[in-house]
């Protein structure tokens, strides 16, 4: 399937005249393509190039400032919570997950013989959920059992899984929480297995230790519409721990942005992978302030 000119019936079909379409980094050099294509039916378009994670961030502002009828949001399906995304403030969101082919070659095929559990729990994100199949027969050819669970997301809880191990297929970083089980990461760009190890456990639970000492906690609000969170309830249970609270908002969560802000941990209730990234103070996600 030509998946551009799919994408530009879908566009003709809404009768939108002019459409924001935001893409994710791995797509980025499709999307100039998608512009021509529309062009040619006289459909005007501006592209986002801010990061786009997921489609918990949907930039309705920029398509009411730019009189967009429609945003295209290209590599995901629509978000798991209610964010009224369907139809933002009167524009349109068309989603449009982009599959992608998996490639299970005899590079491949070591990768995954390097998963020694039998039992095998099978997911993937949205672009390789049609490919599950055929991994379940490439793996049951090396006498494995095989479960297909179906699509997993970063920010999901993961479900209890009876198999003896997990095995996610990923293009590029995923962030993924630990299973009651060993888990594998298959990449599809990198065709490498790495199996999950405890690291960023043990970094949580350092960061929840250093915690306990603050006095002042940043609790950081996220603007994105799928990662916006109420912190009212956040900052009553840290100040009933006695401690003291700014409420901080910001649409990108970085180290550089909270430099300055006297502040002695924070407290981050937008996408829990943020916490994985490098910041020069104590950060713990908001679920486990009770913890503190
Ligand atoms: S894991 Fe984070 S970036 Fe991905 S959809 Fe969930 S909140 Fe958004």
């Amino acid at each position: 399937m030509n998946y551009i000119e799919d994408i530009v019936a879908t566009v003709i079909e809404t009768t939108a005249r002019k459409v924001l379409i935001q893409v994710p980094e791995g797509l980025k050099t499709r999307v100039v393509d998608i512009v021509n294509e529309l062009q040619k039916h006289k459909i005007d378009s501006v592209v986002v190039a801010d990061p786009c994670y997921g489609s918990c961030d949907i930039p309705t502002e920029y398509a009411k400032k730019l009189g967009c009828d429609i945003i295209l949001h290209i590599g995901h399906n629509k978000f798991y919570k209610n964010i009224g995304s369907e139809n933002m403030d009167h524009v349109l969101v068309l989603y449009y997950p982009w599959k992608i082919n998996v490639d299970i070659d005899y590079n491949a095929m070591l990768e995954l013989s390097k998963i020694k559990e039998h039992r095998i729990a099978l997911f993937s994100v949205i672009q390789h959920l049609h490919e599950l199949d055929k991994i379940k027969d490439a793996l049951e050819s090396m006498v494995r059992e095989v479960s297909v669970k179906g699509q997993i997301l970063g920010c999901w809880p993961n479900p209890d899984v009876d198999e003896d191990a997990v095995l996610i297929i990923t293009s590029g970083q995923f962030h993924a929480r630990p299973f009651n089980k060993p888990v594998y990461i298959f990449n599809t760009e990198t065709k490498k297995l790495v199996k999950l190890d405890m690291r960023s456990e043990k970094k949580r639970f350092a960061n929840i230790e250093k915690a306990k000492d603050a006095t002042i906690f940043g609790i950081l609000i996220s603007s994105k519409s799928g990662q916006f969170q109420n912190p009212d309830d956040i900052e009553k249970m840290l100040q009933a721990k006695g401690k003291k609270t700014v409420k901080i908002i910001m649409n990108e969560i970085t180290q550089e942005r909270l430099e300055g802000l006297k502040v002695d941990a924070f407290i981050n209730t937008a996408c829990p992978r943020i916490v994985e990234d490098v910041f020069h103070r104590p950060i713990i996600n908001a679920e486990d302030v009770e913890k503190i």
